[in-house]
């Protein structure tokens, strides 16, 4: 049978963003090298982690690709996402639960749109702690050309809120290393050494109620059906009744793995796969919660405090006003929802507003949840709940 899960180190959820072809997929699959040489993780190949959609398994969209590894102080889930939109849906949203992030600048290109956009929505959702890794060192001629993109990474890190004079910029080189060489691969080691030392170890909420917001479902032979996602609050063991809110069941929790590994008990922070007890397959879908029975009411209808994107940032160029239908991600769910924006009527983009949202169906939510709005593929908002109403 399978080794079990031992937790012997703190588990965080770290990471790569940035702009498309910056490297992010290469210094992943490069870190993975990196640790598996040192005898602390597993070597994932970069195919492994960028498949396309429709390659995974039994038809089930994963748009957002985990590895793990340790290193010497910690145990760590990183996630690396394939496109734009996906960091939208799992970054922002909070469905990724990142407790830092790797910063993935290519040297030779410069902050780039997608650079800016993943910094703002990083602000947005609390992502308190970022580090840079200044990519395609390897390629970079001339010195100081690095130290200007290196300036200008640290400018906007200060302009979005960040300490920028304080976040670790590592020059890497993710191609190189993953081709073994001696000076590139310490550049990653670097690299882990910052992550290790400047991200800190997140408070936790162990005793509030579970609740884990499902990011896919799949059906293991024999056994049944498996919701996977990041344990957002409260402990797990296999036995616990849970609800499926979305799905209006209750079941039994017949168990509980961890990257393949069973475990005794998951908690918040966790990325965990939960076998559910004769739940049907197609009765459970992304966006769904499961939760500690009787913890959670979902609701349509809620007040939020949002921040409209500017044209700029990738968001509108054009006002909306109330009766605006955009999709509402919320944790893992991508819902409709109807806007008021109250006596003003309208607001635009660059501006924070005040609104009441009257969504398609109800979820799960509670004040201080973090939301991304989106329409036509694009992000137009970023939004934290403030008041539910029920
Ligand atoms: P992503 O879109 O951010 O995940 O970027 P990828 O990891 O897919 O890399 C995009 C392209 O940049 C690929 O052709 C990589 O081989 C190349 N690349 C990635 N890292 C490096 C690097 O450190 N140095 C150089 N010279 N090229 C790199
Ligand atoms: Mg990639």
């Amino acid at each position: 049978s399978k080794t079990a899960y031992v937790r012997t180190k703190p588990h965080l959820n770290i990471g790569t963003m940035g702009h498309v072809d910056h490297g992010k997929t290469t210094l992943t699959a490069a870190i993975t090298k990196v640790l598996a040489e040192r005898g602390t993780g597993t070597f994932v190949p970069f195919d492994r982690i960028d498949r396309a959609p429709e390659e995974a398994a039994r038809g089930i969209t994963i748009n957002i690709a985990h590895v793990e590894y340790e290193t010497g102080t910690r145990h760590y889930a990183h996630v690396d996402m394939p496109g734009h939109a996906d960091y939208v849906k799992n970054m922002v949203t909070g469905a990724a639960q990142l407790d830092g992030a790797i910063l993935v600048v290519s040297a030779l290109d410069g902050i780039m749109p997608q650079t800016a956009e993943h910094v703002l929505l990083a602000r947005q959702v609390g992502v308190d702690h970022i580090v840079v890794a200044l990519n395609k060192a390897d390629g970079a001629a001339d010195e100081e050309l690095t130290d200007l993109v290196e300036l200008e990474v640290r400018d906007l890190l200060t302009a979005q809120g960040y300490p920028g004079d304080a976040v670790p910029v590592v020059r890497v080189s993710g191609l190189r290393a993953l081709e073994g060489d001696p000076r590139w691969t310490a550049s990653i080691e670097a690299l882990l050494d910052a992550v290790d030392t400047y991200v800190p170890m997140p408070e936790r909420y162990l005793d509030a109620p579970f609740l884990l917001p499902v990011e896919n479902v799949l059906t293991i032979t024999g056994r049944g059906t498996v919701v996977t996602g990041a344990v957002e609050r409260g402990t797990l063991r296999v036995g616990d009744r849970v609800s499926v809110l979305g799905a209006d069941v209750e079941t039994v929790v017949t168990g509980l793995e961890t990257f393949g590994k069973p475990m005794a008990q998951a908690q918040a922070g966790d990325n965990v796969a939960v076998l559910l007890r004769g739940v049907p397959r197609d009765a459970v879908r992304r966006g769904h919660v499961v939760a500690a029975p009787g913890s959670v009411v979902p609701a349509r209808r809620f007040s939020a405090r949002v921040y409209l994107l500017s044209g700029r940032e990738g968001g509108r160029t054009t006002p909306v006003a109330s009766g605006y239908r955009p999709q509402f991600y919320i944790r893992t769910a991508d819902v409709v929802g109807d806007v008021d924006l109250g006596a003003t009527g309208a607001a635009r983009p660059g501006e924070t507003v005040e609104m009441t949202v009257e969504l398609g169906r109800e979820i799960p939510l509670e004040p201080g949840l973090g939301f991304a709005i989106r329409e036509g593929g694009r992000t137009v908002g970023a939004g934290t709940v403030t008041v539910v109403h029920n």
